[in-house]
């Protein structure tokens, strides 16, 4: 069971979480994996940043918040006579992330590891709120640190697990908390590299730590709880009659994670689709809904079925000024460039005929992605055997997702023309060779109105509908 920032917002949805679980651990072993407590991740963030600036009066303030939302959580959630040790633990917590951020304030700046070392605070926070809770009602409970059982390389803030070590921790550490009937409450998000520096998984990553931990206890089932009814056609917040789908495959939940739909961390599927452990997406808000099950085959008839959207992303244009310099070599080597960095490329098209290639990147890796470009491609740029880099980062991605589009004619045509009907700037086109999805890159400003509009041309709300 996993639970994210707002299923863990409050004394009350803590108490919401745990009784899920404790319904579900009289039918079978559960363990628990939690998200910080809702906007608290973004709140540790802002200080280091702040520290790495100098505003001590920011940080200061922050601080301050950090203290109260939960100081306030426990006071509200746990009996007086349980609160003394937890609040002596909420404490001892914010003050190691207090030394890290005067360590960063004093030096002006934040090394990586020291970030996910300070953020890894949040999960510990609300991991040890809700095992006291649990606690507290008689349901034997232990906060456990994911950095204790998932090993990682070392990539800080977006580090990657090692399955086989962690197999190992998990059966060591965890399993025996579970066969001796205790529900174990791990913090997702982080874990940490085989020398044993702290390291997290990325934004979002708890369902990432959820996955992983399913994959490695061979679990029957993993069930994502979160703000919204399960997997939707379309985010609900830009799409408001967007409608659950009821069941969704492997390979469909991974195109929607990868093209923006926040409800799943994009890698969260990977660990489980050898073994074939299905997924729930489900509401803590709304217990009596069925949720969203995500399997490796499901009896839907195909075709579109979802759209997402990526607005913060860049789109980077190259095109080769001289015939010595053919369109593949000069691909082969930007991809090469890529390669070598983290960045991840989201689309790429290209035109032989122009000498001409053009991909997408998020616009957070845009600096790096242009380094590397610049440096792979310096003498060619200096001669003016390529043309200057072109960087559009006025767009936004669009999505459409469903398997066996490929099945369905006209698919692409009726994007387009909804698209266009809209007035909105069609900028690149690419289908994943995996037909699974069809990628349109538009201009940023029509991005919201593009998703609302392939939503209905696609009917999607009432194919879902009528698929339950
Ligand atoms: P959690 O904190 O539980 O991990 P997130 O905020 O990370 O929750 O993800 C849930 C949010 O994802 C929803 O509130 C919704 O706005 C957004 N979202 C984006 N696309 C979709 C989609 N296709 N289906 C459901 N939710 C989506
Ligand atoms: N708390 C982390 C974040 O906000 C991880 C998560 O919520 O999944 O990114
Ligand atoms: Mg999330």
């Amino acid at each position: 069971m996993k639970f994210g920032g707002t299923s863990m917002g409050s004394a009350e949805r803590i108490r919401v979480a745990a009784g899920i679980c404790a319904a579900e651990r009289r039918k079978r072993p559960v363990v628990a994996v939690v998200s910080a407590m809702s906007k608290i991740t973004d709140l540790l963030l802002d200080t280091l940043r702040r520290a790495e600036t100098g505003d001590q009066a920011g940080m200061d303030s922050n601080l301050s918040r950090l203290q109260e939302r939960h100081v306030e959580t426990c006071r509200e959630l746990l009996p007086p006579e349980k609160q003394e040790a937890v609040l002596a633990g909420i404490h001892s917590l914010i003050s190691d992330f207090q030394r890290i951020a005067n360590g960063v304030l004093m030096l002006g700046e934040r090394p990586p590891r020291s970030v996910d070392e300070a953020v890894a605070i949040g999960e510990r926070l609300s991991a040890m709120l809700m095992a006291s809770y649990l606690e507290s009602t008689g349901v034997r409970s232990v906060a456990v640190s994911g950095a204790d059982i998932i090993v990682t390389d070392a990539v800080f803030g977006n580090a990657s697990p090692l399955m086989g070590p962690t197999r190992e921790k998990a059966r060591r550490d965890l399993l025996p908390w579970i066969e001796g009937g205790v529900l174990a409450v791990v913090t997702g998000f982080n874990g940490s590299a085989a020398d044993g520096r702290p390291t997290t998984l990325g934004r979002g990553g708890s369902d990432f730590s959820a996955s992983i931990l399913a994959a490695v206890l061979d679990a029957s089932e993993l069930w994502i709880w979160t703000d919204v009814d399960g997997i939707l056609t379309a985010d609900p917040r830009l799409v408001p009659d967007a409608a659950v789908l009821g069941e969704v495959t492997y390979s469909e939940a991974a195109e929607l994670a990868y093209n923006g739909a926040k409800v799943l961390h994009p890698r969260t599927l990977a660990p489980l689709i050898e073994k074939q452990i299905p997924v729930w997406s489900k509401n803590s808000f709304a217990l009596d809904k069925p949720g969203t099950r995500i399997v490796s085959k499901t009896d839907s008839p195909g075709g579109p079925r979802a759209v997402t959207s990526m607005a913060s992303v860049a789109l980077i244009s190259i095109e080769s000024e001289s015939s010595a310099l053919s369109t593949n070599q000069l691909l082969a080597r930007a991809m090469d460039a890529m390669a070598r960095t983290s960045v991840e490329v989201l689309v790429l098209t290209n035109s032989s005929y122009r000498q001409n290639f053009c991909f997408l990147v998020r616009k957070d890796e845009l600096p790096v992605a242009l380094s590397a470009l610049e440096s792979e491609l310096s003498l060619e740029l200096a001669h003016g055997y390529v043309r200057p880099i072109e960087v559009d980062q006025n767009v936004g991605l669009l999505a459409i997702v469903g398997e066996g589009m490929r099945g369905t004619p006209g698919i692409a045509g009726r994007v387009f023309t909804a698209i266009s009907r809209e007035h909105i700037n069609i900028i690149a086109i690419a289908q994943g060779s995996s037909e699974l999805t069809i990628a349109v890159v538009v201009h940023r400003d029509g991005l919201e109105k593009a998703v609302r509009a392939v939503h209905a041309e696609c009917r999607m709300a009432e194919r879902a509908h009528r698929a339950e």
